[in-house]
Protein backbone atom coordinates (compact mmCIF):
# COMPACT_ATOMS: atom_id res chain seq x y z
CA UNK A 1 0.00 0.00 0.00
CA UNK A 2 1.25 3.43 -1.06
CA UNK A 3 2.93 5.40 2.13
CA UNK A 4 0.34 8.23 1.59
CA UNK A 5 -2.42 5.76 2.79
CA UNK A 6 -1.70 5.57 6.18
CA UNK A 7 -3.87 6.59 8.81
CA UNK A 8 -1.92 8.95 11.22
CA UNK A 9 -2.53 9.25 14.93
CA UNK A 10 -3.46 12.71 14.45
CA UNK A 11 -1.54 14.62 11.33
CA UNK A 12 -2.18 18.08 10.85
CA UNK A 13 -5.02 18.73 8.68
CA UNK A 14 -4.70 21.90 6.70
CA UNK A 15 -7.69 23.67 4.42
CA UNK A 16 -7.41 27.14 2.03
CA UNK A 17 -7.66 29.76 4.80
CA UNK A 18 -3.93 28.85 5.87
CA UNK A 19 -2.67 29.17 2.64
CA UNK A 20 -4.19 32.66 2.43
CA UNK A 21 -2.91 34.02 5.43
CA UNK A 22 0.70 33.03 5.13
CA UNK A 23 0.11 34.14 1.43
CA UNK A 24 -0.78 37.55 2.75
CA UNK A 25 2.37 37.81 5.47
CA UNK A 26 4.55 36.88 2.76
CA UNK A 27 3.54 39.22 -0.23
CA UNK A 28 3.47 42.13 2.20
CA UNK A 29 6.62 41.23 3.76
CA UNK A 30 5.50 40.43 7.24
CA UNK A 31 7.01 37.11 7.61
CA UNK A 32 9.12 38.17 10.72
CA UNK A 33 7.66 38.23 14.69
CA UNK A 34 5.15 40.65 13.80
CA UNK A 35 2.06 41.13 11.95
CA UNK A 36 -1.34 40.56 11.59
CA UNK A 37 -1.77 37.30 11.76
CA UNK A 38 -0.21 37.13 15.22
CA UNK A 39 -2.51 40.12 16.55
CA UNK A 40 -5.22 38.53 14.58
CA UNK A 41 -4.88 34.70 16.43
CA UNK A 42 -4.30 36.23 19.66
CA UNK A 43 -7.08 38.29 19.60
CA UNK A 44 -8.97 34.61 18.50
CA UNK A 45 -7.39 32.87 21.19
CA UNK A 46 -8.53 35.27 23.74
CA UNK A 47 -11.99 35.11 22.71
CA UNK A 48 -12.96 31.45 22.04
CA UNK A 49 -10.57 30.84 25.53
CA UNK A 50 -12.85 33.08 27.71
CA UNK A 51 -9.44 35.16 28.70
CA UNK A 52 -8.30 38.67 28.49
CA UNK A 53 -4.65 38.44 26.89
CA UNK A 54 -2.58 35.66 24.72
CA UNK A 55 0.53 36.04 23.90
CA UNK A 56 1.60 34.13 20.91
CA UNK A 57 5.07 31.78 21.20
CA UNK A 58 6.88 30.11 19.38
CA UNK A 59 5.80 26.70 21.07
CA UNK A 60 3.49 25.04 23.98
CA UNK A 61 6.96 24.38 26.17
CA UNK A 62 8.19 28.15 25.19
CA UNK A 63 4.64 29.10 26.94
CA UNK A 64 4.76 26.77 30.07
CA UNK A 65 8.20 28.21 30.59
CA UNK A 66 7.37 31.59 30.88
CA UNK A 67 4.11 30.42 33.29
CA UNK A 68 6.80 28.76 35.14
CA UNK A 69 8.86 32.11 35.44
CA UNK A 70 5.85 34.11 36.49
CA UNK A 71 4.71 31.82 38.92
CA UNK A 72 8.73 31.35 40.27
CA UNK A 73 9.18 35.35 40.38
CA UNK A 74 5.80 35.83 42.05
CA UNK A 75 6.64 33.03 45.15
CA UNK A 76 9.99 35.20 45.03
CA UNK A 77 10.35 38.14 43.82
CA UNK A 78 14.21 38.37 44.09
CA UNK A 79 14.82 35.04 42.69
CA UNK A 80 17.34 34.88 39.77
CA UNK A 81 16.51 34.17 36.06
CA UNK A 82 17.05 30.28 35.82
CA UNK A 83 16.21 29.84 39.16
CA UNK A 84 12.97 31.46 40.05
CA UNK A 85 11.38 27.62 41.31
CA UNK A 86 15.35 27.25 43.02
CA UNK A 87 14.67 24.63 45.52
CA UNK A 88 10.91 24.60 45.36
CA UNK A 89 8.73 21.77 45.49
CA UNK A 90 6.33 21.44 42.19
CA UNK A 91 3.53 19.34 42.25
CA UNK A 92 2.73 17.83 38.21
CA UNK A 93 0.42 15.76 36.74
CA UNK A 94 2.50 12.32 36.53
CA UNK A 95 0.98 10.60 33.39
CA UNK A 96 1.55 13.54 30.49
CA UNK A 97 4.05 14.42 27.90
CA UNK A 98 7.32 15.62 29.63
CA UNK A 99 7.05 18.94 27.95
CA UNK A 100 4.62 19.75 31.20
CA UNK A 101 7.64 19.05 33.56
CA UNK A 102 10.56 19.95 31.81
CA UNK A 103 10.33 24.22 32.36
CA UNK A 104 10.38 23.16 36.07
CA UNK A 105 13.66 22.00 35.71
CA UNK A 106 14.92 24.92 33.56
CA UNK A 107 14.03 27.61 36.50
CA UNK A 108 15.72 25.13 38.81
CA UNK A 109 12.19 23.34 40.72
CA UNK A 110 12.05 20.12 42.09
CA UNK A 111 9.06 18.41 40.03
CA UNK A 112 7.02 15.88 42.34
CA UNK A 113 4.64 13.80 40.78
CA UNK A 114 0.94 13.19 41.78
CA UNK A 115 -0.43 10.04 40.84
CA UNK A 116 -3.59 9.54 38.10
CA UNK A 117 -7.07 9.17 39.27
CA UNK A 118 -9.38 6.23 37.05
CA UNK A 119 -12.50 8.65 35.90
CA UNK A 120 -10.75 11.83 33.45
CA UNK A 121 -6.52 9.36 33.58
CA UNK A 122 -5.67 13.12 34.93
CA UNK A 123 -4.24 14.23 38.55
CA UNK A 124 -5.39 12.65 40.96
CA UNK A 125 -7.29 14.99 43.53
CA UNK A 126 -6.82 12.47 46.41
CA UNK A 127 -2.95 12.19 45.43
CA UNK A 128 -2.90 16.10 45.16
CA UNK A 129 -4.18 16.26 48.89
CA UNK A 130 -1.75 13.83 50.29
CA UNK A 131 1.08 15.50 48.68
CA UNK A 132 0.31 18.76 50.68
CA UNK A 133 0.57 16.43 53.88
CA UNK A 134 4.01 15.61 52.76
CA UNK A 135 5.13 18.54 51.21
CA UNK A 136 3.55 21.55 53.03
CA UNK A 137 5.68 24.12 51.94
CA UNK A 138 4.85 23.74 48.44
CA UNK A 139 3.20 26.55 46.76
CA UNK A 140 2.73 25.97 42.70
CA UNK A 141 1.02 22.89 40.89
CA UNK A 142 1.22 22.29 37.14
CA UNK A 143 -1.54 20.56 35.85
CA UNK A 144 -2.08 18.90 32.42
CA UNK A 145 -5.64 17.70 30.41
CA UNK A 146 -4.63 14.31 29.22
CA UNK A 147 -5.84 13.62 25.61
CA UNK A 148 -8.07 17.16 25.89
CA UNK A 149 -10.40 15.32 29.00
CA UNK A 150 -10.00 17.80 31.54
CA UNK A 151 -8.72 17.13 34.85
CA UNK A 152 -11.21 17.05 38.12
CA UNK A 153 -10.68 20.78 38.48
CA UNK A 154 -13.49 21.99 41.03
CA UNK A 155 -11.45 19.07 43.58
CA UNK A 156 -8.06 20.65 42.08
CA UNK A 157 -8.65 24.44 42.58
CA UNK A 158 -10.49 23.70 45.93
CA UNK A 159 -7.47 22.47 47.31
CA UNK A 160 -5.05 24.47 45.87
CA UNK A 161 -7.13 27.52 47.03
CA UNK A 162 -6.90 25.91 50.89
CA UNK A 163 -2.80 25.42 49.82
CA UNK A 164 -2.62 28.74 48.99
CA UNK A 165 -1.08 27.21 45.68
CA UNK A 166 -0.60 28.82 42.82
CA UNK A 167 -2.14 26.59 39.35
CA UNK A 168 0.02 25.87 36.22
CA UNK A 169 -2.87 24.78 33.64
CA UNK A 170 -1.05 22.85 30.60
CA UNK A 171 -3.90 22.99 28.66
CA UNK A 172 -1.52 22.02 25.35
CA UNK A 173 -3.58 19.14 24.43
CA UNK A 174 -7.00 20.36 25.57
CA UNK A 175 -8.21 23.34 23.09
CA UNK A 176 -11.68 24.08 22.64
CA UNK A 177 -12.46 21.51 25.90
CA UNK A 178 -14.57 22.79 28.29
CA UNK A 179 -15.63 22.21 32.09
CA UNK A 180 -18.86 22.88 34.19
CA UNK A 181 -18.11 22.73 37.64
CA UNK A 182 -18.91 24.29 40.78
CA UNK A 183 -15.54 25.78 41.90
CA UNK A 184 -14.54 26.54 38.35
CA UNK A 185 -16.05 26.78 35.05
CA UNK A 186 -14.97 27.58 31.64
CA UNK A 187 -12.79 26.63 28.69
CA UNK A 188 -9.55 24.63 28.69
CA UNK A 189 -6.97 27.19 29.14
CA UNK A 190 -8.63 29.52 31.28
CA UNK A 191 -8.93 27.72 34.77
CA UNK A 192 -5.27 28.06 36.23
CA UNK A 193 -3.29 31.26 37.15
CA UNK A 194 -1.35 30.73 34.24
CA UNK A 195 -2.32 28.81 31.27
CA UNK A 196 -0.65 27.75 27.92
CA UNK A 197 -1.47 26.07 24.93
CA UNK A 198 0.29 23.87 21.95
CA UNK A 199 -0.10 24.50 18.11
CA UNK A 200 2.03 21.85 17.10
CA UNK A 201 1.54 19.47 14.51
CA UNK A 202 -0.28 16.86 15.68
CA UNK A 203 -2.46 18.92 17.90
CA UNK A 204 -6.46 19.24 17.32
CA UNK A 205 -4.84 23.32 16.27
CA UNK A 206 -1.77 23.52 14.44
CA UNK A 207 0.55 26.36 13.02
CA UNK A 208 3.07 23.37 12.06
CA UNK A 209 4.37 24.63 14.98
CA UNK A 210 3.43 27.45 17.99
CA UNK A 211 1.99 28.09 21.57
CA UNK A 212 -0.02 30.67 23.23
CA UNK A 213 0.28 32.22 27.36
CA UNK A 214 -3.26 32.57 28.31
CA UNK A 215 -4.10 35.07 31.01
CA UNK A 216 -6.31 37.94 31.96
CA UNK A 217 -3.66 39.77 34.05
CA UNK A 218 -2.14 42.64 31.76
CA UNK A 219 1.06 42.58 33.45
CA UNK A 220 2.04 39.06 33.01
CA UNK A 221 0.62 39.16 29.63
CA UNK A 222 3.39 42.42 28.92
CA UNK A 223 5.78 40.81 30.99
CA UNK A 224 5.70 37.69 28.77
CA UNK A 225 5.78 39.37 25.70
CA UNK A 226 8.87 41.38 26.55
CA UNK A 227 10.50 38.54 27.60
CA UNK A 228 9.88 36.36 24.75
CA UNK A 229 11.61 39.01 22.22
CA UNK A 230 14.94 39.09 24.33
CA UNK A 231 13.51 41.39 26.83
CA UNK A 232 14.31 44.92 24.60
CA UNK A 233 13.00 47.83 26.89
CA UNK A 234 11.39 50.96 25.13
CA UNK A 235 14.63 53.04 24.55
CA UNK A 236 16.21 54.45 21.31
CA UNK A 237 18.81 51.43 20.86
CA UNK A 238 18.59 47.89 22.49
CA UNK A 239 18.41 48.56 26.14
CA UNK A 240 19.08 45.18 28.29
CA UNK A 241 17.80 45.44 31.85
CA UNK A 242 16.95 41.51 32.43
CA UNK A 243 17.20 38.45 30.64
CA UNK A 244 15.49 37.60 27.85
CA UNK A 245 14.36 34.94 25.38
CA UNK A 246 14.07 34.02 21.87
CA UNK A 247 10.20 32.98 22.49
CA UNK A 248 8.14 34.89 19.77
CA UNK A 249 5.84 33.43 17.03
CA UNK A 250 6.50 34.00 13.64
CA UNK A 251 3.79 36.07 11.59
CA UNK A 252 4.23 32.81 9.13
CA UNK A 253 3.29 29.96 11.57
CA UNK A 254 0.67 32.56 13.03
CA UNK A 255 -1.12 32.47 9.78
CA UNK A 256 -1.16 28.53 9.57
CA UNK A 257 -2.72 28.96 12.97
CA UNK A 258 -5.35 31.57 12.41
CA UNK A 259 -6.87 29.56 9.28
CA UNK A 260 -6.12 26.40 11.39
CA UNK A 261 -8.19 27.86 14.31
CA UNK A 262 -10.94 28.56 11.99
CA UNK A 263 -11.98 25.21 11.74
CA UNK A 264 -11.69 23.71 15.73
CA UNK A 265 -15.43 22.95 15.92
CA UNK A 266 -15.00 21.14 13.02
CA UNK A 267 -12.20 19.52 14.06
CA UNK A 268 -13.60 18.32 17.48
CA UNK A 269 -16.81 17.20 15.90
CA UNK A 270 -14.29 15.01 13.53
CA UNK A 271 -13.00 13.77 16.75
CA UNK A 272 -15.84 12.81 18.61
CA UNK A 273 -17.31 11.20 15.89
CA UNK A 274 -14.23 9.07 15.44
CA UNK A 275 -14.17 8.27 19.58
CA UNK A 276 -17.68 7.57 19.31
CA UNK A 277 -17.28 4.50 16.53
CA UNK A 278 -14.45 3.44 18.30
CA UNK A 279 -16.67 2.73 21.30
CA UNK A 280 -19.27 1.44 18.81
CA UNK A 281 -17.20 -0.80 17.37
CA UNK A 282 -15.74 -2.58 20.56
CA UNK A 283 -18.63 -2.92 22.75
CA UNK A 284 -17.88 -6.39 22.59
CA UNK A 285 -14.37 -6.77 23.94
CA UNK A 286 -13.51 -6.52 26.96
CA UNK A 287 -11.98 -2.76 26.87
CA UNK A 288 -13.24 0.31 27.67
CA UNK A 289 -12.51 3.97 26.20
CA UNK A 290 -10.18 7.01 27.78
CA UNK A 291 -13.32 8.33 30.00
CA UNK A 292 -14.83 11.59 31.14
CA UNK A 293 -16.43 12.90 33.53
CA UNK A 294 -20.24 14.43 32.86
CA UNK A 295 -19.65 17.99 33.87
CA UNK A 296 -16.47 18.25 31.38
CA UNK A 297 -16.86 18.30 27.53
CA UNK A 298 -13.65 16.62 25.67
CA UNK A 299 -12.11 17.75 22.84
CA UNK A 300 -11.77 13.91 21.69
CA UNK A 301 -7.92 15.08 20.86
CA UNK A 302 -6.98 11.46 21.05
CA UNK A 303 -9.14 7.89 21.38
CA UNK A 304 -7.61 5.28 24.11
CA UNK A 305 -8.48 1.87 25.12
CA UNK A 306 -7.98 0.61 28.41
CA UNK A 307 -8.09 -3.35 28.54
CA UNK A 308 -9.80 -4.82 31.09
CA UNK A 309 -7.03 -6.56 33.35
CA UNK A 310 -8.78 -10.33 33.20
CA UNK A 311 -8.44 -9.64 29.23
CA UNK A 312 -4.39 -8.93 29.32
CA UNK A 313 -2.21 -11.49 28.11
CA UNK A 314 1.43 -11.12 29.79
CA UNK A 315 3.44 -8.38 28.29
CA UNK A 316 7.40 -6.92 30.07
CA UNK A 317 8.24 -4.08 29.38
CA UNK A 318 12.35 -2.96 29.44
CA UNK A 319 13.64 0.69 29.40
CA UNK A 320 13.18 0.49 25.02
CA UNK A 321 12.76 -3.25 24.57
CA UNK A 322 9.23 -5.36 25.29
CA UNK A 323 8.26 -8.78 25.45
CA UNK A 324 4.15 -10.33 25.06
CA UNK A 325 2.94 -13.80 25.12
CA UNK A 326 -0.30 -13.88 22.93
CA UNK A 327 -3.13 -15.99 24.34
CA UNK A 328 -6.52 -16.29 22.86
CA UNK A 329 -9.17 -14.08 23.92
CA UNK A 330 -6.58 -12.04 25.24
CA UNK A 331 -4.39 -8.74 24.00
CA UNK A 332 -2.09 -6.63 25.43
CA UNK A 333 -0.93 -2.54 24.32
CA UNK A 334 2.42 -3.79 22.53
CA UNK A 335 0.54 -6.82 20.38
CA UNK A 336 -2.31 -4.05 19.43
CA UNK A 337 0.11 -1.71 18.48
CA UNK A 338 2.09 -4.26 16.15
CA UNK A 339 -1.37 -5.60 14.56
CA UNK A 340 -2.25 -1.52 13.74
CA UNK A 341 0.89 -1.16 12.83
CA UNK A 342 0.14 -3.56 10.31
CA UNK A 343 -2.61 -2.47 8.54
CA UNK A 344 -0.49 0.44 8.45
CA UNK A 345 -1.74 3.18 10.86
CA UNK A 346 0.10 4.32 13.67
CA UNK A 347 -1.19 4.11 17.56
CA UNK A 348 1.04 4.93 20.56
CA UNK A 349 1.25 3.99 24.24
CA UNK A 350 0.09 5.89 26.68
CA UNK A 351 2.36 8.55 28.01
CA UNK A 352 4.82 6.76 29.97
CA UNK A 353 4.49 8.30 33.59
CA UNK A 354 7.00 10.72 35.09
CA UNK A 355 7.54 8.73 38.35
CA UNK A 356 8.95 5.58 35.46
CA UNK A 357 11.34 7.86 33.26
CA UNK A 358 14.83 7.93 33.64
CA UNK A 359 15.42 11.38 33.64
CA UNK A 360 12.70 11.75 36.58
CA UNK A 361 13.39 8.54 38.57
CA UNK A 362 14.84 10.48 42.17
CA UNK A 363 12.19 12.96 42.35
CA UNK A 364 8.73 12.07 44.37
CA UNK A 365 5.78 10.57 43.57
CA UNK A 366 3.10 10.71 45.72
CA UNK A 367 -0.64 8.62 45.44
CA UNK A 368 -3.72 8.48 47.50
CA UNK A 369 -2.17 5.96 49.78
CA UNK A 370 1.36 8.48 50.47
CA UNK A 371 4.58 7.99 49.40
CA UNK A 372 4.22 6.47 46.05
CA UNK A 373 7.60 4.34 46.09
CA UNK A 374 7.29 3.20 49.21
CA UNK A 375 4.34 1.28 48.94
CA UNK A 376 5.25 -0.36 45.07
CA UNK A 377 6.69 -3.32 46.51
CA UNK A 378 4.02 -4.76 48.63
CA UNK A 379 1.13 -3.67 45.75
CA UNK A 380 3.38 -5.55 43.49
CA UNK A 381 3.57 -8.56 45.55
CA UNK A 382 -0.17 -9.01 45.42
CA UNK A 383 0.33 -8.93 41.63
CA UNK A 384 -1.41 -4.89 41.24
CA UNK A 385 0.27 -2.28 40.08
CA UNK A 386 1.27 -0.14 43.09
CA UNK A 387 -0.26 3.16 41.20
CA UNK A 388 -2.91 4.29 38.87
CA UNK A 389 -0.69 5.95 35.74
CA UNK A 390 1.60 2.70 35.83
CA UNK A 391 -1.74 0.59 35.13
CA UNK A 392 -2.69 2.50 32.73
CA UNK A 393 0.40 2.71 30.85
CA UNK A 394 0.52 -1.22 31.57
CA UNK A 395 -3.32 -1.53 29.86
CA UNK A 396 -3.82 1.46 27.41
CA UNK A 397 -3.12 2.74 24.24
CA UNK A 398 -4.01 5.22 21.86
CA UNK A 399 -5.77 4.68 18.41
CA UNK A 400 -5.24 6.46 15.19
CA UNK A 401 -7.22 9.23 15.28
CA UNK A 402 -6.77 11.59 12.62
CA UNK A 403 -9.66 14.18 11.30
CA UNK A 404 -8.95 12.44 7.39
CA UNK A 405 -9.51 9.25 8.68
CA UNK A 406 -12.76 7.56 6.90
CA UNK A 407 -15.19 5.59 8.16
CA UNK A 408 -13.72 2.48 6.53
CA UNK A 409 -10.49 3.51 7.61
CA UNK A 410 -11.14 3.05 10.88
CA UNK A 411 -13.20 0.30 10.40
CA UNK A 412 -9.84 -1.42 9.42
CA UNK A 413 -8.57 -0.69 12.53
CA UNK A 414 -10.97 -1.90 14.36
CA UNK A 415 -11.38 -5.08 12.95
CA UNK A 416 -7.70 -5.04 13.34
CA UNK A 417 -7.67 -4.46 17.87
CA UNK A 418 -10.68 -7.34 17.52
CA UNK A 419 -8.33 -10.07 15.69
CA UNK A 420 -6.05 -9.48 19.23
CA UNK A 421 -8.77 -10.69 21.35
CA UNK A 422 -9.92 -13.98 18.85
CA UNK A 423 -8.89 -17.37 19.33
C1 LIG B 1 2.30 19.06 23.14
C2 LIG B 1 2.37 19.24 24.59
C3 LIG B 1 3.18 20.22 25.20
C4 LIG B 1 4.20 21.02 24.47
O1 LIG B 1 3.81 21.74 23.40
P1 LIG B 1 4.86 22.07 22.23
O2 LIG B 1 4.10 23.09 21.44
O3 LIG B 1 5.10 20.81 21.49
O4 LIG B 1 6.08 22.63 22.85
C5 LIG B 1 3.10 20.41 26.56
N1 LIG B 1 2.32 19.65 27.32
C6 LIG B 1 1.55 18.67 26.81
C7 LIG B 1 0.67 17.89 27.73
C8 LIG B 1 1.57 18.43 25.43
O5 LIG B 1 0.84 17.42 24.93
Amino acid sequence: MAKTNKIWLSSPTIHEEELQFVKEAIESNWVSTVGANINELEKMLAESVGVKHAVALSSGTAALHLCMKLAGERLDPGAKPGQTLRHKTVFCSDMTFDASVNPVLYEDGEPVFIDTEADTWNMDPEALEKAFELYPETKLVVVAHLYGVPAKMDEIVKICRKHDALIIEDAAEALGASYEGSTVSGMCGSLGDYMAVSFNGNKIVTGSTGGMFLTDDIRDADKVRKWSTQSREDAPWYQHEELGYNYRMSNIVAGIARGNMLHLSEHIAQKKAIYERYREGFKDLPVSMNPFETKAEPNYWLSCILIDREAMCRQVRGEREYLYISEPGRSCPQEILEAIAAVNAEGRPIWKPMHMQPLYRMHGFVTAKGYGRAVSNAYIDEGEFPDVGADIFERGLCLPSDNKMTPEQQDTVIEAVKRCFGD
